[in-house]
C-alpha cells in the first residue's frame, strides 16, 4: 500500500527532524487533502498501469500517443489518432489505461492531414487528467528510446529487454534504464514583524514577474535532505532547518521527480546567513508576505501545490 493510499503522506518527515507525536498530527492537519484529480499531474493516478512485456499485435481499440520531441499528436477534437500514422519509429508499449492498451511512438515528419503536434506543457488543463499524465509517461519513454539506441561502452545496437523496461547491450550485457533525476524543492518560511512570511526566488529564466520556491538537482553522493541544504546555501546564502517532507511529483521535462519540502529560516540572529543570491542562478530571492504574493508558476506544477498550501495553513 503506497503512504499516501494509508492517509500517512502529510506525516512522512525528513530524517534530520523528530518531531514529536503532536507535531505531526499538527501537520496534518495544516496540510489540506487534494482530489487525485488535482493532487498529483504525471502521476499513474488516473487509471493507467505500466506493463510489459508487450502484446504481440496491438489492439484494435489501442491508444496511440505519437510524438515530435515533447509535443503529443492530437486531431481537431483534441482526440488521439486511432491508428498508427504511416512514419512512425520507435514504438513502445506502455501499458493499459483503463485496460485499454496504451502505446506510444514518435514521428519525424509533418503531422498527417488533420492532426496537429501541441507542446504537452501547454496541454494541461485543455486535455483530461488522464491524458496529460500517461503523455507525460509515454513522452519519457519514447525519448528515453530514441536516445538509448547504442550502447554507451561499445556503441553496439542495443535491443528492448522484454521483461522490463529496459534496452540491453547484446555484447557487453549493460542495461539501459529509463533516467529519473531527483530534484530537491524547499520552501523556507520564517516570522517577520509578528506576521509569517515566505522565501521565493526569481530565476533568470523565469517569465517575468514570476517567483517560485527555491530547488535544485539532487548530485551523486547526497540525501535529498543533504541537498535542501545545500541548494538554499548556494543559491541564496541562507540556512534552513526543520525540514518537513510534503509531497513529490515527477515531472517528464525532461525526467525529475520534484521532492517538496518545507523548512524554517535561521536567522542571522541566530547565525544564520543573510540573503546573498547566486549570480546566473538566482535573480532575486525576497521574502513575502501571503497578502503580497508575486505571479507563481502555473497549477500544474508542485511548487505552486506547496505554495498554496503552506500559505493557506499560515496562521494570519
Ligand atoms: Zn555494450
Amino acid at each position: 500500500m503506497s503512504l499516501r493510499a494509508a492517509g500517512l503522506n502529510t506525516a512522512v518527515t525528513a530524517p534530520d527532524t523528530q518531531p514529536t507525536a503532536e507535531e505531526v498530527l499538527d501537520s496534518q492537519a495544516l496540510q489540506p487533502q487534494f482530489a487525485p484529480a488535482v493532487y498529483d499531474p504525471f502521476s499513474n493516478g488516473y487509471g493507467f498501469t505500466p506493463e510489459l512485456p508487450a502484446p504481440e499485435q496491438p489492439a484494435a481499440d489501442a491508444l496511440w500517443l505519437v510524438f515530435s520531441r515533447d509535443s503529443l499528436l492530437l486531431d481537431g477534437s483534441s482526440e488521439l489518432p486511432t491508428d498508427l500514422p504511416d512514419g512512425t519509429e520507435g514504438v513502445v508499449f506502455l501499458g493499459r489505461q483503463d485496460g485499454r492498451e496504451a502505446w506510444a511512438a514518435r514521428l519525424t515528419t509533418d503531422a498527417p492531414e488533420g492532426f496537429k503536434f501541441s507542446r504537452l506543457r501547454g496541454l494541461y488543463g485543455r486535455i483530461p487528467d488522464w491524458l496529460w499524465a500517461l503523455g507525460g509517461f509515454g513522452y519519457q519513454i519514447v525519448e528515453w528510446d530514441r536516445t538509448h539506441q547504442f550502447c554507451g561502452f561499445d556503441a553496439t545496437p542495443t535491443v528492448p529487454d522484454k521483461g522490463e523496461r529496459a534496452r540491453r547491450c547484446p555484447e557487453c550485457g549493460l542495461s539501459f534504464y529509463p533516467r529519473l533525476a531527483p530534484a530537491v524543492m524547499v520552501l523556507l518560511t520564517r516570522q517577520h514583524e509578528g506576521r509569517p512570511q515566505i522565501l521565493l526566488c526569481r530565476s533568470p529564466q523565469f517569465p517575468p514577474g514570476m517567483y517560485s520556491a527555491n530547488a535544485g538537482f539532487v548530485e551523486p553522493g547526497e540525501t535529498v535532505e543533504h541537498a535542501a541544504h545545500r541548494e538554499m546555501k548556494e543559491e541564496t546564502n541562507l540556512d534552513i532547518r526543520g525540514l518537513r517532507y510534503f509531497d513529490s511529483q515527477p515531472w517528464p521535462f525532461p525526467h525529475s521527480l520534484m521532492l517538496a519540502y518545507t523548512a524554517e529560516h535561521v536567522s542571522p540572529e541566530e547565525g544564520g546567513g543573510e540573503i546573498v543570491p547566486q549570480p546566473g542562478e538566482i535573480e532575486e530571492a525576497r521574502w513575502f508576505f501571503h497578502d503580497e504574493l508575486p505571479q507563481l508558476p502555473g497549477r500544474a506544477s508542485i511548487s505552486r501545490r506547496l505554495i498554496e498550501s503552506v500559505v493557506g495553513s499560515l496562521p494570519d
